[in-house]
């Protein structure tokens, strides 16, 4: 067991808090303010390879492992969780063609997405469900050497992007839940204007409408009826990616925190002599280091998954916590901040916002909390 980074590592993680010093925070309010990312920021990640770290090299990744992974991911949220999105959002689209792909699936996208040139979707969540694949509605007919899908996808990251989505619907002679590559804005594949949400902005969700959308047979990915597995299994790695955002926030607030207790004075003095904000900066660092190793630890189990399941249980605790954290510790950072805790001009009212959002996004928390439990229930760690 060792808790320290290699020299390798800690040049990785310092390349990306440069990167997200110098190249994200000129354009974080741009940023905020439209719900998206510049494009010549999305070019130089590629440059630097940022798309590509988990995944190997025969594929035009860069080999940096998911432990590498989470540590440029929680330096680019640490300016803005949005850009950070976009790397997780690309990564679970790829990792599941990754995974489950053909050989030709994996030579027409891997190299084009892990060089940013297209970005990935991964689509579940419709109006009427967000965790139950039972009620998935969107359908696959199978038309000789064609499916054709069509449906609505709710909620939708980087659907405005072009790239491949990996879309899960219910495969017509099966009646299965089946996942296949639709390459968006197709014919049939339109958006809607994008979700006003409250935070995480720059990470852009949209609904997807599939309106006869026309795919060969070959667009399958995996089998028939396979799609909940992949599902699975791709959330899974997904996880790891929303961890290492909220790590991130957490992080941000962190600082935040401990900045304005000391800047911040009283009849002359610090507000860090009061033992009210002691307990709650001690309170923020209790939490931002349980969040931390936990984070790595995944990054560090997904470099090696020998069992699927054990792993999904592990992203789950990890997704779960560390999700949950973020929003106590930006909630405990706003109290240190007193009311200039909720004025726009503070960076942590803004954190408090991107926070909320976690526990809701890529399974709610009661349902990362139950893979725990059935896990540990059937005698599992
Ligand atoms: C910023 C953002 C980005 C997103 N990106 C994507 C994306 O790229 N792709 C995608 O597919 N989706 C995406 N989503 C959607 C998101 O993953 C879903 O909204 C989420 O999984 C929850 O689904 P729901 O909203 O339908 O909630 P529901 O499934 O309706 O759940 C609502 C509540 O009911 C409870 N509940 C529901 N079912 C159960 C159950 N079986 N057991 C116990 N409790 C239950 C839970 O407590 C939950 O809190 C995104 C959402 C956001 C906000």
């Amino acid at each position: 067991m060792e808790f320290k980074l290699t020299k390798e590592q800690q040049l990785i993680q310092s390349a990306a808090r440069e990167f997200a010093e110098k190249h994200i925070e000129p354009v974080l309010q741009q940023i905020e303010d439209e719900d998206d990312v510049p494009r010549e920021l999305i070019d130089r990640m590629a440059e630097l390879e940022f798309f590509g770290i988990q995944f190997p090299e025969e594929w035009g990744g860069s080999d940096g492992g998911y432990d590498g992974y989470v540590l440029v991911m929680e330096q680019i949220a640490r300016v803005s969780p949005g850009v950070s999105m976009i790397l997780s959002v690309n990564g679970l689209g790829l990792g599941a063609i990754y995974t489950y792909g053909t050989k030709e699936q994996k030579e027409k996208y891997m190299e084009p997405g892990l060089t940013g040139k297209l970005l990935a979707s991964f689509a579940f969540t419709e109006p009427e469900t967000g965790s139950d694949p039972r009620q998935i509605t969107t359908t696959a007919s199978k038309d000789g050497d064609s499916y054709v899908i069509s449906g609505t996808k709710r909620f939708i990251s980087s659907a405005n992007f072009h790239g491949p989505i990996v879309v899960f619907a219910r495969e017509s002679e099966s009646e299965e839940i089946t996942a296949f590559i639709v390459d968006k804005f197709c014919e049939g594949y339109s958006i809607s204007k994008p979700w006003d949400k409250i935070g995480l902005k720059g990470n852009r969700i949209v609904d997807v409408y599939l309106k006869d959308v026309r795919i060969p047979v070959e667009n399958m990915l995996g089998k028939v009826g396979k799609g909940f597995n992949i599902l699975l299994s791709g959330i899974a790695y997904g996880k790891i990616g929303i961890s290492s955002t909220y790590l991130g926030i957490t992080l941000r607030a962190y600082e935040e925190a401990v900045k304005y207790a000391i800047e911040k004075t009283h009849r002359g003095q610090s507000i860090a002599k009061f033992q009210a904000i002691q307990i709650r900066v001690g309170e923020i660092a209790i939490k931002l280091e349980a969040a931390r190793w936990l984070t790595y630890r995944l990054g560090c189990l997904a470099n090696d998954v020998k069992d699927p399941v054990q792993f999904a249980k592990e992203a789950a605790l990890t997704k779960s916590f560390v999700c949950e954290n973020a929003v106590d510790v930006t909630r405990i950072a706003v109290d240190v901040h007193g009311s200039y805790g909720v004025m726009e001009d503070y960076t942590i009212q803004r954190l408090y916002r991107d926070a909320i959002i976690g526990p809701q996004i890529e399974g709610v928390g009661d349902m990362q909390k139950m893979i725990v439990a059935g896990s540990v229930l059937r005698g599992g760690r």
